[in-house]
Parts: structure tokens; C-alpha cells; sequence
């Protein structure tokens, strides 16, 4: 089966290798020409682990290819996905215009039967209106079928997510889509991956539906992290205890300094305008958002009261990504959080394993400079918060961190270590939710 994958960046990358792997064969196009060219040398423009070795592989075996030329790849396809951006328009509405260019191309390229598979994120209606779009171009009469076929993927662990899905969802109102989309996915199928048959705008929501929930736990335990500090609580009791009902379930009762990333932002955004459009406010969703935000906010005042004034101080940060194993940066908390110390007028040192050049892109200032490694980050730093709990910060040499700080001070916004070890070791240490808000 021959499969056009529009948009290589993270899911588009992830899935088409993916597909490539489960036996299909597929062509990537991606309008990023420098991207095309990059990834016919084998070089990815982002980080995700494990994506150079699967491309790599089905490269050489001869079922992944690249291409900027669409046509050439809608050609000889049976079947095409979609997977570019759909980013918040900056008021909170999807911006559609990468989708809808790639329809409007679609419909002047396409000359016989294709199945159109949706895998970006899309509000309800999106499927429907796409297939207007490329029936209005086409040149003449042809069938086509629409799809959606949201991905749930997460970044950092995107490739086991795509091979191992906890369910694959397929909207369709054509039994010959349906029936070749299941045999695109039957490597799923083998391993009795859930599928959810539904139609186009079921499917639309579930995806909304899902990343909305996901990002209300995160928020509830974060108010519940703020409420443990005036209590004398700890949150990670608090959250093992409930995750241990099985109706309530362990995951994603982390506390820390709120979501970010290129998808719960938006998807709650794009969520709570879609239910205010229709007269049925998702008020839960605009209240996570809120939360959100203020998390932000209560993460620098958290900082400012274990520092003191942070004007003039030096703060070594540890990570910048929103998540690790990632080299995105898109609506990263590290983005509000040291803005915000720079605007106090603290100096930043900062270091991350993935993230520094994204983040150079994002963030500008004389007072923020990147480090080699976590060690030169904390020399000589009145106070070294973390903001991403990467692997290679929970194994620090603490005792050697110490010595080359100019404060003992460790604001922990990820809880990677332990308070009592901590305060054995000689450091002043805060973390979220963890009993003592500083004096
Ligand atoms: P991305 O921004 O990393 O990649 C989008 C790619 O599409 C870019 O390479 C861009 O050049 C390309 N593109 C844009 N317009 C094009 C066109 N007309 N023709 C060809 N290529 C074009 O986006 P992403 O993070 O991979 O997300 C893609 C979609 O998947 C979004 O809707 C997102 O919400 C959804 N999603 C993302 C994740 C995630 O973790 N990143 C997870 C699940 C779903």
C-alpha cells in the first residue's frame, strides 16, 4: 500500500516511519524544503528518541522516502495523510491555514479515488469542511473519502506510543475507507490494540476530549500541591493514595509548574472556544486554563520568596523543554518563568541536554546565557532551580553542586529529589507541594 505523509515534524515524521515499519510504503512531503533535503541525509530536525534509528531502518529497506514535490508523492498514493500544525491563532481559536492550504493544494493535484486521512489535531467540523475544500478544486468529478484518525502520541516517548497505542481511533462514513484503513493499521490489529470505529465528528472529539481531561488532572493536582504547602502536607502522598483507586488511576498527577508543549495549551484553548461557539461552556476547561496560567505565576513567586529579591542575583535553570526527551520548547513554562525573572532583573544561566537552540529562538536577552552542562550552570548561583526533570539532572553530584554554588539553594519545581536527603546534604530546598512553603 503506498501512503503519502503531508508534514514531517513530529507526528508526521513519527507516523510515516511508523507506517513504513508496520509494512506500508511511505512518502513524506513536507513544504520545509531545507527539512526534505535534511531528511534524505538522514538528519532529523528535531529531538525525539529512537526516530533516527526507525527512519534509518526503513530508509534502507526501501519503504521510506522524502520529497517536497506533492504531486509526485499524491500520485502514487492510495492514501494520504495529513499531519501539519494546527497551532492557536492567539486568541485561543485553531489556526487552520496550514490545513487548509494543504486541501486547496489536494484538490488541484488529485485526479482519481484517495482516502484523505486527518491525523492533525482538528475541531469538530474540520473533516467535512476539508473534503468541501478539495471537492470545489478538483477539475473533475472523482470519489474521495475522508478520515480522521486523531494521533495521541507523546512526545519524548512518541515512537513507542505509535507502535504500542493505548487505542487507535478511526472516524470514516465509508465502509471501503474503513475497510483500508484497517488493513493499513493490521500490525495493530496482531497485537490487540482497542480500535474505535466511529464518525468524523466523534472522532474529532474524542481527541479534544482526551487532552482536555489529561490537562484538568494536571491542573486539580497542582491546586492540590498549593493547598499540601499550607497545610503541611505532601502531595506525592497525596496523589500515590489517590492514584491507587483504580477509578482515579496514577498518571499525570505529577505536580510542577503547569502544562505546556504544542498540545494541551492549545487543545484547551481550542476546546473551551468550541463549547462557548455552541452555547454549551466547558467551564471545567476554561477553569484548567486559568489554573494554568496561574501556576506560572506561583512558580517565579515561589522562587522570588526562597531567594529573596530576585534583582541582580544570578539563578542557574536546569532544563527548558516542557517535558524531557524532547527538544521542543513550544509553550514551555521555562519560557513565562524566566522571562519573568529577567524582567525582575535576575541574571539566567541555563542548560539543557536538547532544548538550547530552540530555546535561543524563542527567548532573546543579554542576561540569559546557556551553559555546556548543569555543572557550569550552578557555579557561582545565588539560588538553581529545576524546571525540566530530565534523567541527567536526578543524578547530580549533589555534594559537588554544593561546593560550586554561592547559595546552597534548590528550588525543585519538578520534585526530582528528595526533601530529607536534601536538607541532610546542607541545601535549602523547596519543592511543590512538598509540606513547608518558604518563610
Ligand atoms: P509540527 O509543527 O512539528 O510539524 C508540522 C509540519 O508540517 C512542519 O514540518 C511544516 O513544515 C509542515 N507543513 C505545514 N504546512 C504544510 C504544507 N502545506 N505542505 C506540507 N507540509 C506542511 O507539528 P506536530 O507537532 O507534528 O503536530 C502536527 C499535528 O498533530 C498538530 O495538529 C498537533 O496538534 C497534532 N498532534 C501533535 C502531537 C505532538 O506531541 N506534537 C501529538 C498529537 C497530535
Amino acid at each position: 500500500m503506498n501512503i503519502t505523509m503531508i508534514g514531517t515534524g513530529y507526528v508526521g515524521l513519527v507516523s510515516g516511519s511508523g507506517l513504513a515499519d508496520f509494512g506500508m510504503t511511505v512518502i513524506c512531503v513536507d513544504k520545509d524544503r531545507e527539512r526534505i533535503e535534511k531528511l534524505r541525509k538522514g538528519e532529523i530536525s528535531f529531538y525525539e528518541p529512537g526516530l533516527e534509528e526507525l527512519v534509518q531502518r526503513n530508509v534502507k529497506n526501501g519503504r521510506l522516502s522524502f520529497d517536497s514535490n506533492l504531486k509526485t508523492a499524491v500520485d502514487r498514493s492510495l492514501v494520504i495523510f495529513v499531519a501539519v500544525g494546527t497551532p492557536d491563532n492567539g486568541q485561543g481559536q485553531t489556526d487552520l491555514s496550514q490545513v487548509e492550504e494543504v486541501a486547496q493544494s489536494l484538490g488541484e493535484i488529485i485526479d482519481d479515488y484517495k482516502i484523505l486521512v486527518i491525523k492533525s489535531t482538528v475541531p469538530v467540523g474540520t473533516n467535512n469542511w476539508f473534503k468541501k475544500i478539495v471537492q470545489k478544486k478538483l477539475k473533475k468529478e472523482i470519489n474521495i473519502d475522508i478520515v480522521s484518525n486523531p494521533e495521541f502520541l507523546r512526545e519524548g516517548s512518541a515512537i513507542e506510543d505509535f507502535m504500542r497505542p493505548d487505542r487507535v481511533v478511526i472516524g470514516a462514513d465509508s465502509t471501503r475507507a474503513l475497510a483500508i484503513m484497517k488493513d493499513i493499521y493490521r500490525s495493530l490489529y496482531l497485537i490487540e490494540t482497542p480500535f474505535v470505529f466511529t464518525n468524523l465528528e466523534t472522532a474529532e472529539l474524542i481527541k479534544y476530549a482526551s487532552n482536555a481531561f489529561l490537562a484538568t488532572k494536571i491542573s486539580f493536582i497542582n491546586e492540590v500541591a498549593n493547598i499540601c504547602e499550607k497545610v503541611g502536607a505532601d502531595v506525592h502522598q497525596v496523589a500515590k493514595a489517590m492514584g491507587l483507586d483504580k477509578r482515579i488511576g496514577s498518571k499525570f498527577l505529577h505536580p510542577g509548574p503547569g502544562f505546556g508543549g504544542s498540545c494541551f495549551p492549545k487543545d484547551t484553548h481550542a476546546f473551551a472556544y468550541l463549547g462557548k461557539k455552541l452555547g454549551s461552556p466547558v467551564s471545567i476547561v476554561e477553569s484548567v486554563i486559568k489554573v494554568n496560567q496561574n501556576q506560572r505565576r506561583v512558580m517565579v513567586e515561589k522562587i522570588e520568596k526562597a531567594v529573596g529579591s530576585v534583582e541582580g542575583k544570578m539563578i542557574g535553570i536546569l532544563g527548558l523543554t516542557f517535558k524531557p526527551n524532547t527538544s521542543d520548547v513550544r509553550e514551555s513554562s521555562a519560557i513565562d518563568i524566566i522571562l519573568a525573572l529577567l524582567q525582575k532583573g535576575a541574571k539566567v544561566k541555563a542548560y539543557d541536554p536538547a532544548g538550547m537552540d530552540e530555546f535561543k529562538k524563542a527567548v532573546h536577552s543579554i542576561n540569559l546565557t546557556y551553559e555546556r552542562d548543569a555543572y557550569s550552570v550552578v557555579k557561582g548561583v545565588d539560588g538553581l532551580v529545576i524546571l525540566t526533570e530530565w534523567n541527567e539532572f536526578r543524578n547530580l553530584d549533589l555534594k559537588e553542586v554544593k561546593k560550586l554554588m554561592a547559595q546552597p539553594l534548590i528550588v525543585d519545581l519538578r520534585n526530582i529529589y528528595e526533601p530529607e536527603r536534601m536538607s541532610e546534604l546542607g541545601y535549602h530546598y523547596i519543592g511543590v507541594g512538598r509540606g513547608v512553603t518558604p518563610a
